[in-house]
């Protein structure tokens, strides 16, 4: 059995998805602080916090859990720049206490997310798992430091795990059910979205004097079916014998800012307004990432890999559930 902390958030309950369609047995924690019961599906759910260290360990328990993916953090660059502490305390010390539950129940194998904001501002070429951590964001700070916990618990009590670096997640679920909704919205594509369909005035560009081909910030977009199968893959690669190690996840390609924005106005058929504001603290000009490691070493192969069809992807679930999973 699997225990899916975040299994109600936007990447853990795709992740959930993928797993329970392939056929394994999956838990669902998370406190629904920033999740949605309605993500979850029919998956088994335990509401709690996983500063609930007694709470954890009883489910552990009763499900006979043998492995945990950890997404349950907060996420926003933005955000982790002028609240420091609510990153540091949930992110870094609700890890520790997901940690402990798991060495006090026996639990050994763990997928983490971790993140491309774990590099910061490395240059314009493609990042490998090898190039320096350094990140810009607080948020990116508590990511690095919850790898180094897990390296540590491994060396001393021989926990094994993956830790996955996601560059952008986007895109939804094939079925149109399930999708990004976070409130408030914070991330690119949805935001774009959200102009298309007349519920902001425009998408406002976060700086266009970064030192990139037309000054906007550069990303790699991986749809997020994607990355639940790289998941499936750690773990799998965990249960059959494998030794703790860290993939970068991405397409390898990056698109601007301004990119993105043309992509979404052909894909939408709708001339979405766009306008230059400042620049956003944090934020590292490009980042890209070069994933051979886990297509070699794993198998992984991304199926979505047009920005075209990522953003058709989200524009289904936007444009058919404007206010997310709100009826
Ligand atoms: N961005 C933007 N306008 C917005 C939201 C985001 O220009 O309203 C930019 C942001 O500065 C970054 C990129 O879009 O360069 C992706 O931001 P997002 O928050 O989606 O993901 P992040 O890269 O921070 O994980």
């Amino acid at each position: 059995m699997i225990l899916v902390t975040g299994g109600a958030g936007y990447i853990g309950s795709h992740t959930v998805r993928e797993l329970r369609s392939r056929g394994a047995d999956v838990v669902v924690y998370d406190n629904l602080v920033t999740g949605h019961i309605e993500a979850v599906g029919s998956a088994p759910f335990v509401k709690g916090d996983i500063f609930d260290k007694e709470l954890l360990v009883k489910t552990f328990a009763e499900y006979k859990v043998d492995s945990v993916v950890h997404f349950a953090a907060y996420s926003l660059v933005g955000e982790s720049m002028s609240d420091p502490a609510k990153y540091y305390r949930n992110n870094v010390a609700g890890t520790l206490s997901l940690l402990d539950a798991m060495l006090e129940a026996g639990v050994k194998y763990l997928v983490f997310s971790s993140s491309a904001a774990t590099y910061g501002d490395t240059g314009d070429g493609l990042i490998t798992e090898d190039s320096p951590q350094r990140p810009t964001s607080v948020y990116g700070q508590t990511k690095l430091m919850m790898e180094q916990f897990m390296s540590d618990y491994d060396k001393a009590y021989g926990m094994r795990y993956v830790a996955l670096r996601y560059f952008n997640a986007a895109g939804a679920h094939v079925s149109g059910e399930i999708g990004e909704a976070h409130k408030p919205e914070s991330h690119l594509i949805p935001i774009i979205l959200q102009a298309a369909l007349g519920q902001r005035s425009h998408i406002g560009i976060f700086g266009d004097d970064y030192p990139t081909r037309d000054g906007t910030c550069i990303r790699d977009y991986i749809h997020i079916t994607d990355l639940a199968d790289a998941h499936i893959r750690a773990l799998d690669y965990l249960k059959n014998g494998g030794k703790s190690t860290y993939y970068n996840l991405g397409n390898g390609e990056g698109f601007s800012v301004k990119e993105v924005i043309e992509t979404a106005r052909r894909v939408t058929g709708i001339d979405i307004p766009a306008r230059v504001e400042g620049r956003r603290p944090g934020d590292p000009a490009t980042l890209v990432a070069s994933s051979e490691k886990i297509k070699r070493e794993l198998g992984w192969k991304p199926r979505f890999d047009s920005l075209d069809e990522i953003v058709a992807s989200a524009w289904k679930w936007h444009s058919t559930h404007p206010h997310g999973f709100e009826k």
